[in-house]
């Protein structure tokens, strides 16, 4: 008998980590390898939770969040996205990480089938594992999801079509008739969307257009959002998941036995966030998009070809043309010009031949990384 879960026992470690062990000695990199915001969280922000500390409040809360919050966010949702949930339709989590979990746990029985575009954000795939189910990889030569895609992988066991976007690690988006396309293939056959829009505010090509928005498909909807990236709250482990209240009733009961509730500081934070945080989150983006723009035409005019990102703070530039498998580029270019970016295929089908580099970094550290890539890849040249 194993000492271990047999499924844990199989799953590999993630990627991204390997890869960073790696160079976790090196001295004086630039790395553009962690999707994390450059921000800290606005001052208002902690400042609200210094008060409600001093107020004394470090209780638990309901499983299901505080009130208000779960009412702001429904309002959120509806005013930003036109996504009409109610407030008993909101269940406040550890973050999106959890609420991919509970959604994977909630629906799935034993191999249950789940279309995942990928390249992708890593966890979809262990967790689906984990939770008994099946992931079934799709993926484009544009890098970006399609409808026709989804089309082909359906088989009699799936179960449900994951959705991330704007995407990590690509920035690429979905477009607005294929996500009607997508919506209309989970009616006809009767399947869940589970749909990671936790970059949605940083869109930069357009408006996000949720699928939750969607009338007829909102019952089958499993929205995932959270303060991490856009309200540049990482730290304090805080997101939701918006859905039908069946689908709510069942989830809860994990969240309540493994979680109990969110963490009761990072509720009012969001509460601040939601509440007067828009405008600075407005020049947040503003920001990375001035990063975004700078990125992709710099890239290009090295030779790392990419189209421009639409979301996110992710750039995936080919790096086919200089002859180098995605892992070879990034630990030469570390080691050579100590700028840390993280190799494609740890993202899944699709990312081999590319690298993700996250932009989210000081705009004269950019320049100097572009200038140290130019060299390396010049480098190879000879
Ligand atoms: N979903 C995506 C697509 C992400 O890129 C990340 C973090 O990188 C997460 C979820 C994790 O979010 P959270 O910090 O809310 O757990």
């Amino acid at each position: 008998m194993s000492r271990f879960n047999r499924r844990v026992e199989h799953l590999p470690p993630s990627g991204i980590r390997r890869f960073f062990d790696l160079v976790i000695d090196a001295k004086d990199i630039i790395s553009l390898g962690v999707g994390e915001p450059d921000f800290v969280t606005p001052w208002h922000v902690r400042e609200k939770v210094f008060y409600s500390l001093e107020q004394g409040r470090t209780s638990y809360t309901s499983n299901w969040g505080i009130l208000e919050l779960r009412q702001e966010t429904a309002a959120y949702l509806n005013n930003r996205f036109g996504a009409r949930f109610d407030k008993d339709e909101i269940l406040i989590t550890v973050g999106v990480s959890e609420g991919v979990d509970l959604a994977l746990r909630t629906i799935l029985n034993e191999g249950d089938e789940v279309i995942l575009f990928e390249p992708t954000y890593v966890c979809y795939r262990p967790l689906t594992e984990l939770a008994g189910g099946v992931v079934v990889p799709v993926s484009t030569p544009s890098l970006k999801m399609t409808a026709d895609a989804i089309q082909q992988a359906l088989t009699p066991k799936t179960k449900a079509i994951l959705l991330s976007y704007p995407s990590n690690p690509t920035g690429y988006t979905i477009d607005k008739a294929e996500i009607k396309k997508i919506a209309q293939i989970a009616r006809s056959r009767d399947l869940w969307i589970i749909s990671d829009e936790i970059y949605a505010e940083l869109t930069y090509e357009g408006e996000h257009f949720s699928i939750s928005a969607i009338p007829d498909v909102k019952d089958r909807v499993i929205l995932l959002n959270g303060f991490s990236k856009a309200f540049a709250m990482t730290g304090w482990r805080l997101g939701y998941i918006a859905a039908s209240r069946d689908f709510l009733q069942q989830a809860v009961k994990i969240h309540q036995y493994a979680a109990l509730c969110a963490p009761i500081m990072a509720q009012y934070g969001a509460l601040e966030s939601l509440r007067y945080g828009l405008g600075e989150m407005q020049e947040m983006k503003k920001s990375y998009w001035r990063r975004r723009n700078y990125m992709h035409e710099a890239l290009n005019a090295i030779g790392l070809s990419v189209n421009k990102p639409e979301g996110a703070f992710y750039v995936f530039p080919s790096i086919e043309a200089t002859g180098k498998t995605a892992e070879q580029f990034a630990i030469e270019l570390l080691q050579q010009e100590k700028v840390a970016v993280v190799p494609g295929d740890v993202f899944g089908r699709g990312g081999e031949g590319h690298v993700r580099m996250c932009y989210a970094t000081d705009f004269n550290l950019l320049k100097e990384a572009v200038k140290r890539m130019d060299r390396y890849v010049r480098s190879l040249k000879k």
